[in-house]
């Protein structure tokens, strides 16, 4: 019994942000961008590459630290270290470095080299940093974050929806409601047709920063299958029936009753397809105060 945003699928069927995985070493970010080719050199411009090697780098070097190899405090291996490892130039790996800066994952410190931030200062609505972070999180914490932000922002949306929808807004919301019924069967479709549904709320809200920090964040969650988890027909038909009450609510100007409805729906999917019980207070306390 699951319900919304609950999908068993291959990892394939959902690509990430550049359609690859992220290179873990130069030869293979070489072969994921596509260096090599000489018989066209006007396809791939030469002034091009160092630009998009330094970039497959910079993601090479979050993911290893995101995954912990470099851990807060220490100091990155030196330039030439690095340009050995990564067979390329000190132009790039100096733009390399830079960017992960620019993340907030590592600051350059005069005397001590390219030293490694602490967590809480690394820019997670990145979504480079945030794919790293999700497929590194053993203990879900960040999923479990990212429940709260979602109950938090889609049941404020929800209420707001409620208090301006019109009637062609209703209907419209409700034409996507059935579209969620309609894929009940099949997991797959049914994830588009819920990511469909949820966006349709956010868009009667009005609060267009909402909906697109929303989506984003969403959006990147959704390649991980650790946020997808296993998902069922039934668990797609569970996450109809709190679809149906947050279309009443919002057709019949309920703020209240669409608000809770929406928290409930969010939270109580994720806790049918969070593979072990959440260690995080907040997420408990959050149970308590809503469903
Ligand atoms: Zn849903």
């Amino acid at each position: 019994m699951h319900s919304t945003c609950v999908i068993s699928m291959p990892r394939n069927v959902i690509s990430n942000t550049y359609g690859v995985k992220p290179p873990s070493t130069l030869d293979s970010a070489v072969v994921a961008i596509g260096i090599e080719n000489t018989s066209n050199p006007v396809e791939k411009p030469w002034p091009k590459r160092p630009r998009r090697l330094a970039l497959a780098v910079s993601d090479d070097l979050v993911d290893r630290i995101v995954a912990g190899q470099f851990p807060t405090g220490s100091a990155l291996p030196n330039e030439a270290t690095l340009c050995e490892h990564y067979r390329a130039s000190r132009t790039v790996i100096r733009e390399a470095l830079q960017s992960a800066e620019a993340l907030g994952l590592v600051r350059a410190q005069q005397g001590q080299g390219t030293i490694v931030r602490p967590f809480e200062d690394w820019d997670l609505l990145n979504p480079v940093v945030l794919a790293a972070t999700v497929r590194h999180d053993a203990e879900l914490a960040i999923l479990d974050d990212l429940i709260d932000m979602r109950c938090a922002l889609e049941s404020q949306m929800a209420a707001h929806a409620a208090i301006r929808a019109s009637a062609e807004d209703a209907e419209a919301l409700r034409a996507l409601y059935e579209a969620t019924v309609s894929a009940a069967d099949d997991p797959v479709a049914h994830l588009r047709a819920d990511i469909a549904f949820h966006d349709g709320v956010a868009r009667i809200s009005g609060n267009r920063l909402s909906r697109i920090a929303d989506a984003k964040i969403t959006a990147e969650a959704s390649r991980s299958m650790r946020y997808l988890g296993e998902t069922t027909p039934d668990d797609c038909r569970q996450a109809n029936v709190g679809h149906a009450v947050i279309v009443d609510c919002i057709a019949a100007g309920d703020p209240d009753g669409a608000a809770r409805t929406m928290n409930e729906h969010i939270f109580s999917s994720w806790m049918r397809r969070r593979p072990s019980k959440p260690t995080n207070p907040r997420l408990e306390e959050f149970r308590k105060r809503h469903c």
